[in-house]
């Protein structure tokens, strides 16, 4: 059967949009609000010749601050434990948040293979963003933009290596 790449991070990083691009077609929901994907979904992606399974993941919709973690950490427990790789991605242009460095804390200790995406690459407004993101431990970030499609031959190479 296919690797299964799932797709983790904080809300409104563009989880659902790179889902879609990698999918290539609008099954997953994307819009302004954070967190609008209800479920876990999965899709048949295809990337240059490399075929995997795609996992799109949210949960984190009702952001009671007391469960925030809980929920956050058994949602990307559960995807993180069947896959094969780990796409974590970040928002470049709205940089490191601390919620990214729980996400990042968590993912370390999984052992899992990760790639770390600095998302919303486009133009200099994620410089910033992209550079902070080596802090998290996690390798060199792939700058990315998934709306736009711009970075995607990187990820390529990154998936290739760790498929
Ligand atoms: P999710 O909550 O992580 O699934 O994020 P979504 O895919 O729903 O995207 C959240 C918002 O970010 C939407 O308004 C997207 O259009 C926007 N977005 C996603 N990718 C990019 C990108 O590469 N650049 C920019 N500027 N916006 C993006
Ligand atoms: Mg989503």
């Amino acid at each position: 059967s296919l690797p299964v790449v799932a797709i983790v991070g904080r809300p409104n990083v563009g989880k659902s949009t790179l889902f879609n691009r990698l999918v290539g077609k609008k099954l997953a929901l994307v819009d302004d609000t954070p967190g609008v994907t209800r479920d876990r979904r999965m899709g048949d992606a295809r990337l240059g010749d490399l075929k995997f399974q795609i996992m799109d993941t949210a949960g984190l919709e009702d952001a009671d601050p007391t469960s925030l973690a809980g929920r956050m950490r058994a949602m990307s427990e559960a995807a993180i434990r069947e896959c094969d790789v780990v796409l974590f991605l970040i928002d470049a242009r709205a940089g490191v948040l601390p919620l990214d460095e729980h996400f990042a804390e968590f993912i370390r200790k999984c052992e899992r293979p990760v790639i770390l995406v600095a998302n919303k690459a486009e133009g200099k407004a994620g410089e910033g963003g992209l550079l902070d993101s080596y802090a998290l431990g996690l390798g060199d970030p792939i700058a990315l933009s998934a709306e736009h499609g711009e970075g995607t031959s990187d990820l390529y190479e990154a998936l290739r290596d760790k498929l």
